[in-house]
């Protein structure tokens, strides 16, 4: 134990503040340096691999273990300990070392967790990085904030599985949720399933999340009289979340919150819904390998010039859109801007001389921007006007963002007159502000800059009247100003000289002439850091002020690059413009996989035709050898969609895309193991998910479903699948369906939505040429060995596995490979390939009329109904 009436005023401070922090690392601000004292200082310097001293505290009879960080390299090491699952508190000085009695009062101003740290060095300029708050009560309420840019949102879902979908989507980095509250740690990691070990959850007092407290929090923060106006008025658990998110940020960021000026609402109604699972598998912004960027589809569109840019083309996919007036607004924009080229490159030039004007506007407003942010702040906003004017009767949403885009001229000039051209990183150095800004610096600097030439004078006039020509004057922070003469010439010093240090080869002098110089030079240059630092933080503030116009024209800036990135990505790679309505079909002419084709050299991707509708084909049956490229089509198909409507142009020569409202896929089972969980298990909740939640308006794309089990099984399930998927009370769901088992090409007989294609392959002697056609019809051959051999399994192998299928073909094995005995009962019937697990299929009219309710049908309904039945009879 410490006793505190022997330890220093300084410790005590440290030991007051720590008991304060008791869960995170406290930063203690020392001089130049963050000191870590005690078990902060054993923790720290072993996560961040820096020495561990102690000092001996004298009175107290105890040694401290501490280490430090110096503060200008501050974040390197707080990226490190945030890393590593750690809270920093971090306790400033705050009043000036010089002024204070006894010891400098000390304060914890922010701390810094996961969600919280908003060092650029940190962040990808590319993503959102979010802090997340979770509440559980009738309904889940989600929050989402991230503090670097200020945007906000909040969200309410019934099911906890939509809850773990939105928390996959935007992976927020920290997750709030409420002690004692129905969602606990232990639940809340099961939810997330693998994501949970990306997430550091945090518990908060359940207090926070209350629906009065957190409205009214929300209310004060916002200045408004409710929250109609955010559209979450009715929202009581996203209220919660919201409340208890923002309580947080003000607890743990000591300073002006105002860039957070909106709460948006997540609101699934508008948008075309992706599951977490069928993200993944349509590998949209990550890669299922690697899980990078690089190979999405995201990276494949990104040429954005701008990180407001990057980061709102990953929204969007992330969201696309429903609305079919508001996704042939954005196509009717990239439309101009694919046609005109040279205003596309305009633009471009001048959007990529914007810095990211969201996270510098939240430096502003936090109070953390330097010199350079000012600076790089003035330089984006220099190209706005140029920007509105280009804009200027543009087509489709082009011109209306041109009018709208305030180019914060006042803004600009105040930086323009009073931001030095080449200030430093640190506040404290000076060189921050312009000449002509301010008369009083203006003298300050002049005495600064005629103290240099007052020197050379005075040395050169000393040099004369002691004769000593290599006398020359210098300084350092221990005597200030001082003459140095060399050990040769010492004999020549005049009287007035006052020794003040004598070194090996010369001693140094000062002279009362000297001092008095030194006085008025260096309280010069003291006052003008202080006035310029004082000058730019009130710059700042005003900068500050004008945070609600900045985030506006960074939104804007933000949507001009991205269409322009939308019209670069279709020119470069040839897409067309889909034609998106509300209709039921999906017409694909010649399209192609978007990424795939990039991999590919020019002109080797093969184009195929999807057509969907919910007459003739509304679920298609694609079999055909591995290889051939049934996942592609598949995948394809989706990617296509998902552009259209984010507003896009799409790999194809012509796209009809009726909107849909959400796409399922059940694609490869390659993510299994991040889940820990059995592939067939996976398959199956995939499965359950689709056949729940499709809708007519939905797309459901299906890759080899039924593989996990034995054959029969699997087979079983795939075909009751596909069975359901085409009838669905009566309704199909636009299906595409890749499998093996080629029974499942039977259901065309019976289904009259249904029908077979396949991916063609060629033989050609012994071996087959892949031509990744998509065909009408079914196939019902695998290739399997030819694959095999493809593949480099070895010759012999192969020829074995040629002589077994033969043999297998000819009906001399049963099915368990036990040989058959000649004439024995064992002959298989219909053919040695078929199962016999159906049995003869049901005459289509049977099935037909099985599905009728006659009480249900208008008399012209019964009539129409006997019409499609005699064309399923003559058919
Ligand atoms: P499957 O699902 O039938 O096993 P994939 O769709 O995975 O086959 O395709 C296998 C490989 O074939 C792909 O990685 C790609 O390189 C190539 N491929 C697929 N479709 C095409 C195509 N349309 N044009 C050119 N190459 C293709």
């Amino acid at each position: 134990m410490i006793d505190p009436g022997k330890i220093t005023p300084m410790l005590q401070q440290y030991l007051e503040i720590k008991e304060r922090h008791r869960d995170a690392i406290l930063f203690y601000r020392l001089g130049d340096f963050y000191e870590m004292f005690f078990d902060d200082a054993k923790t720290a310097s072993r996560i961040l691999g820096i020495t561990l001293t102690s000092r001996n505290h004298k009175n107290a009879g105890i040694s401290i273990p501490m280490c430090g960080v110096p503060f200008h390299a501050a974040a390197s090491y707080l990226a490190k300990l945030v890393k590593a699952g750690q809270r920093v508190a971090i306790c400033e000085q705050i009043e000036d070392p010089g002024e204070a009695k006894g010891v400098v009062r000390r304060e914890v101003v922010r701390i810094v967790t996961p969600g919280l740290i908003t060092e650029e060095q940190v962040l990808d300029d590319k993503s959102n990085r979010y802090l997340g708050a979770v509440v559980h009560r009738n309904l889940w309420g989600l929050a989402l904030l991230d503090l670097s840019t200020g945007e906000f949102l909040v969200t309410e879902r019934r099911e906890a599985q939509a809850i773990a979908d939105e928390l996959n989507r935007l992976q927020p980095a920290e997750l709030l949720y409420a002690e004692d509250g129905e969602a606990d740690r232990a639940g809340l990691t099961a939810l997330l399933g693998p994501l949970a070990r990306e997430i550091c959850l945090t518990a908060r007092p359940a207090g926070d999340f209350a629906h009065a407290p957190a409205r009214e929090r929300l209310l004060e923060h916002f200045r408004t009289a409710n929250l109609a106006g955010f559209g979450c008025e009715e929202m009581r658990e996203g209220v919660g979340a919201a409340g208890g998110l923002l309580a947080y940020i003000e607890e743990t960021q000591k300073c002006d919150l105002g860039h957070i000026e909106r709460l948006a609402v997540i609101d699934l109604a508008d948008i075309l819904m992706i599951d977490d699972s069928s993200r993944r598998n349509l590998e949209l912004t990550q890669t299922i390998i690697g899980g990078g960027r690089e190979g999405s589809l995201l990276a494949c569109l990104d040429s954005t010039v701008t990180p407001m840019g990057a980061r709102l083309l990953k929204r969007s996919l992330l969201f696309p859109l429903r609305d079919v007036g508001a996704i042939n607004q954005r196509l009717t924009t990239v439309e101009h801007l694919v046609e005109e080229q040279g205003l596309r490159r305009q633009l471009r030039e001048i959007l990529a001389g914007v810095y990211d004007l969201e996270r510098l506007n939240s430096r502003v407003v936090l109070g953390s921007a330097n010199g350079r942010d000012l600076l790089a702040l003035k330089y984006s906003l220099a190209n706005l006007p140029r920007l509105r004017e280009l804009l200027a009767g543009g087509g489709g949403l082009l011109d209306p963002l041109g009018r709208e885009l305030d180019p914060l001229a006042d803004l600009h000039d105040l930086l323009e007159a009073s931001i030095h051209e080449e200030p430093p990183v640190s506040l404290r150095e000076g060189n921050l502000i312009k000449g002509g800004y301010h008369p009083e610096l203006d003298e300050l600097v002049a005495i600064g800059r005629d103290g240099k030439e007052l020197i050379a004078a005075l040395e050169a006039e000393e040099r004369v009247r002691s004769g000593i020509a290599n006398l020359k004057i210098g300084f350092n922070r221990v005597f200030g100003y001082y003459l140095e003469v060399s050990r040769g010439q010492l004999d020549k010093v005049p009287d007035y000289f006052i020794r003040k240090q004598t070194l090996t080869n010369a001693e140094r002098f000062i002279t009362p002439e000297l001092k008095e110089f030194e006085n008025k030079v260096l309280g010069a240059e003291e006052k003008r850091l202080a006035l310029e630092y004082q000058l730019f933080t009130a710059v700042r503030g005003e900068a500050a002020a004008h945070s609600s116009r900045l985030l506006a024209s960074a939104r804007r800036v933000a949507e001009i690059d991205l269409f322009c990135c939308l019209a670069e990505t279709a020119a470069a790679n040839r897409y067309c413009r889909p034609r998106v309505n509300d209709g039921e079909e999906i017409l694909i002419r010649e399209g192609r996989h978007p990424v795939i084709e990039k991999a590919l050299p020019p002109g080797k991707f093969v184009p195929n035709d999807v057509h969907l509708d919910q007459c003739g084909q509304e679920v298609l049956i694609i079999t055909g050898p591995n290889m051939a490229g049934k996942s592609t089509v598949l995948r394809q198909t989706a990617l296509i969609v998902v552009m259209a409507q984010l507003g896009s142009f799409v790999p194809a020569a012509e796209a009809v895309i009726g909107v849909v409202d959400r796409i399922f896929t059940r694609v490869g089972a390659m993510d299994d193991l991040r889940r820990a969980q059995s592939t067939f298990m996976v398959e199956m909740n995939e499965t359950a998910n689709i056949l729940n939640n499709a809708s007519p308006r939905s797309l459901v794309i299906l890759d080899e479903i039924g593989r996990g089990t034995s054959t029969y099984d699997g087979l079983a399930i795939a075909w009751a699948v596909a069975e359901d998927l085409v009838n669905k009370d009566g309704k199909g769901v636009k299906t595409l369906f890749a499998t093996h088992y080629h029974e499942l090409t039977d259901l065309a007989r019976l289904f009259p939505r249904l029908r077979n294609f396949h991916i063609a392959v060629r033989e050609w002697n012994d071996t087959i040429i892949f031509l990744h056609k998509l065909l009408p019809g079914a196939t019902n051959r695998s290739y399997g060995i030819q694959v095999a051999s493809l593949a480099g399994v070895p010759a012999r192998v192969i020829r074995r596995a040629g002589e077994l299928l033969a043999n297998i073909e000819k009906g001399e094995f049963d099915r368990k490979g036990t040989p058959r005995i000649a004439g024995g009962s064992g002959a298989p019937r219909g053919g040695p390939n078929q199962l016999e697990l159906f049995g003869e299929p049901e005459h289509p009219v049977l099935r037909r009329l099985a599905e009728v309710r006659p009480d249900a049908l208008s008399p012209l309904e019964a009539l129409s109904l006997l019409y499609e039945m005699k064309a399923l009879c003559e058919g």
